[in-house]
C-alpha cells in the first residue's frame, strides 16, 4: 500500500494583501505535506515552478486582468499529466471551458499507474453577464455541466473534484451529491461540530464542516465552509483520512483567507 495526500487550498493571489508565492508553496510542502496540491487563486512563482514540484496551469491565468488561476502541482515522485482540454479517442472525454484558467484537470500517476483524475475548480464569482456577484452560484453549476463527459468517461471512477466553490453548504448544487461523495460531510460525525458554520446544510444535526474561509467583511466573523473535495463513490474504499480547515491548521489566516482541505488515499 502506498499513501497519497492531496489537498486544495486557495492561496489568495486575486486580491491584496498577497503572501509571497514561494512562501505559500513552501507551506504546501512543509506544513500541508501534500503530494498533490490544487491551488485556487493560484500562481506559479515568477522564477518558475519551485524545486521539487511539477505543475499544470494556464500561464495567462483567467484573462488579462486576472493572471491567477487553478494550478495543480505534484511532488514526491507523483506524476501529473495535463488533460485540461480533454482526451481524444476511446475512453476519452470532451470539455469546453466557459472560464479558462478556473479549471485544470490532471491524471495522477503513482509508479506509472493512473490512480486518480483530479479536476481542480474555482467557482468564479460572476453572473452570466460577467458582473461580480460574490459567490459561485452561477459559475459552479456551469463548470459541473462542462465536466459531465469526464464524469461519464472511464476516468469518472477515479475522479476527484476539488477546489474553492465559493458556495456555502446550503447553496451547493444537489445533483453533485447524487453522483459523488463530499468527503467532509461523509466524515462529519468524526469531528467536533463547527460552531458558527454559515448556511450549514446539516439542518439541526451536529455539523462537521470545516472552517475553510474567513470572511473579514462580515460582522459575525463568519465561518465559511466553501472549499470542497468530492470523490467518485468507487474511491471511498481507498480514502483513509479527511481533515483541514482552521482547526487543523492553526494560524492559517496569517497565510491566506482560506484554509486547506486534505484527503489521504491508500492505493
Ligand atoms: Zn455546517
Amino acid at each position: 500500500m502506498q499513501a497519497m495526500k492531496i489537498a486544495t487550498w486557495n492561496i489568495k493571489q486575486a486580491v491584496a494583501p498577497r503572501k509571497p508565492l514561494q512562501e505559500l508553496w513552501n507551506f504546501a510542502a512543509d506544513v500541508i505535506d501534500a503530494d498533490v496540491m490544487v491551488f485556487t487563486e493560484g500562481k506559479v512563482p515568477g522564477d518558475g515552478v519551485p524545486e521539487g514540484w511539477t505543475a499544470v496551469w494556464r500561464d495567462e491565468g483567467v484573462d488579462d486582468k486576472r493572471t491567477w488561476g487553478t494550478v495543480i502541482a505534484a511532488r514526491n515522485g507523483v506524476e501529473i499529466v495535463d488533460i485540461t482540454n480533454g482526451v481524444d479517442g476511446d475512453g476519452g472525454f470532451v470539455i469546453s471551458h466557459s472560464w479558462p484558467g478556473t479549471v485544470s484537470i490532471v491524471d495522477v500517476l503513482q509508479e506509472g499507474k493512473p490512480v486518480l483524475t483530479i479536476a481542480g475548480i474555482y467557482g468564479i464569482t460572476q453572473d452570466a453577464d460577467g458582473n461580480q456577484v460574490g459567490h459561485g452560484g452561477h459559475s459552479v453549476p456551469n463548470i459541473l455541466n462542462e465536466l459531465v463527459d469526464l464524469v461519464n468517461s472511464p476516468r469518472g471512477e477515479r475522479l476527484v473534484i476539488a477546489g474553492d466553490f465559493n458556495l456555502l453548504p446550503a447553496d451547493m448544487p444537489e445533483e453533485l451529491y447524487e453522483i459523488m461523495v463530499d468527503v467532509v460531510e461523509d466524515t462529519a460525525d468524526l469531528r467536533e461540530p463547527l460552531d458558527g458554520c454559515t448556511a450549514c446544510s446539516f439542518d439541526g444535526e451536529s455539523c462537521g464542516h470545516l472552517w475553510t474561509h474567513k470572511d473579514d467583511s462580515s460582522e459575525d466573523n463568519a465561518m465559511h465552509n466553501i472549499d470542497y473535495v468530492f470523490i467518485a463513490p468507487e474511491l471511498a474504499g481507498v480514502c483513509v483520512d479527511v481533515y483541514g480547515g482552521e482547526a487543523d491548521f492553526e494560524g492559517i489566516w496569517e497565510m491566506s483567507d482560506h484554509a486547506p482541505v486534505v484527503v489521504e488515499f491508500e492505493f
